[in-house]
């Protein structure tokens, strides 16, 4: 589906979302970007090419009911996008689960008022699928994460939970428009606004003493360039359906501290000793209980395990190809130094 009217992004402020917004525009769309508060500006948005012709910012909360009808008024396209991605938080019904689901609901309502909506593109996660690594598995699309719960991997949890209210609302209300799902692992890369993402600060932590060692845990990465572009292949893609795992090369932690050692970045503060082996593991799961509560659940989840994963539907059908992994994690970790989240390369000690 190719669009002439304004395709509708929530939450254009956040990282994703800003990266779908630039490809939009460059492709030559008008684009209607949500945001939680328009009072700040936000250079980076309007300072993108074309943004001064064909980007308007709208003010919407996800908590707010009936927020988004005049977002997505008129549009054909919408890209929902925003929603709490935050690990420790005070109370995770009302700080996650409660925005995710309810905002997704709320989106999904505002669209079926506007009747001009067509395809809304929603962003899940590789959370929605599972929230722990199993050695003999391959996860795929028909994969959904039956184990978080809002003590276990509550952001997981959120995203799953929204997911699932996303194609409930879509089996009871046949709605006239159709909905994709792009489920993104660890998304990283260089960042269009001055905030530091989540999954980058996971690289930034790596290099700043925060991990006493080399855990054995393994990521699949995605660049935020590749899931702009996956979000617009989803929309401009008419046979597209259902849900896309969106993620490149999966790396383990030892290759991506060897891949910074031998990349320059060796004066930084990486994890020097291997913890990666049995004994190691054990340790680190017993050192998770000192971390803040869903860190350490996240560390006992997911470390001892190998991450396995096919992405071969979302390159079949959305004719994706990943920018490799070594490259994104150098382009977020330069991007990271430009932003002052990382200090510069010589006099970083
Ligand atoms: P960001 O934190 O950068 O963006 C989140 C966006 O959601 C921000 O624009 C934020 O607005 C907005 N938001 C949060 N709460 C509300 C609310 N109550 N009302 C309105 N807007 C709200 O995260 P990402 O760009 O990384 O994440 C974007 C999406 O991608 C999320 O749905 C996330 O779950 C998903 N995702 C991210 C992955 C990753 O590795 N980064 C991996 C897989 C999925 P504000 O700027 O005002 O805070």
């Amino acid at each position: 589906m190719i669009t002439s009217k304004p395709v509708c992004v929530t939450g254009a402020s956040g990282f994703i979302a800003a990266h779908i917004v630039r490809e939009l525009l460059s492709e030559g769309y008008s684009v209607r970007g949500t945001v939680r508060k328009s009072s700040k500006n936000y250079p980076f948005l309007l300072g993108l090419p074309g943004a001064a012709e064909r980007l308007e910012l709208v003010e919407a909360d996800l908590l707010d009911e009936g927020a988004y009808d005049k977002a997505v008024a008129g549009c054909e396209a919408v890209m929902h996008t925003a929603s709490p991605y935050v690990i420790n938080v005070k109370n995770p019904q009302t700080d996650l689960v409660d925005p995710a689901v309810n905002g997704t609901e709320t989106v999904l309502e505002s669209c079926m008022k506007s009747g001009s909506v067509k395809r809304v593109i929603f962003t899940s996660s590789i959370a929605a699928i599972t929230d722990e690594p199993d050695s003999m598995k391959v996860f795929t699309e028909k994969d959904w994460n039956t184990m978080s719960s809002l003590d276990r991997n509550p952001y997981h949890y959120s995203k799953t939970l929204a997911e699932r209210a996303a194609w409930d609302f879509i089996m009871r209300k046949r709605p006239i428009f159709d909905l994709v799902a792009i489920n993104p692992f660890m998304v990283i890369g260089p960042s269009l606004g001055p905030s530091l993402n989540t999954t980058n600060q996971i690289i930034r932590d790596i290099m700043t003493g925060l991990y006493p060692g080399v855990m054995d845990i393994n990521w699949g990465f995605v660049d935020v360039r590749d899931v702009a572009k996956a979000h617009l292949l989803a929309m401009q893609t008419e046979s597209a359906s259902g849900r896309y795992l969106c993620s490149g090369d999966a790396m383990h932690m030892r290759e991506v501290v060897a891949l910074l050692k031998s990349s320059g970045f060796d004066t930084y503060s990486l994890p020097k000793v291997d913890l990666s082996g049995k004994v190691g593991t054990l340790l680190m799961k017993l050192l998770s209980f000192t971390q803040p509560k869903d860190t350490g659940t996240y560390i006992r989840t997911n470390i001892g395990q190998t991450m396995r994963y096919d992405n071969s539907k979302i390159k079949r059908e959305l004719g994706i190809s990943f920018i490799p992994a070594k490259k994104s994690i150098i382009d977020a970790v330069k991007d990271m130094v430009k932003w002052g989240h990382l200090p510069p390369k010589k006099n970083n000690k």
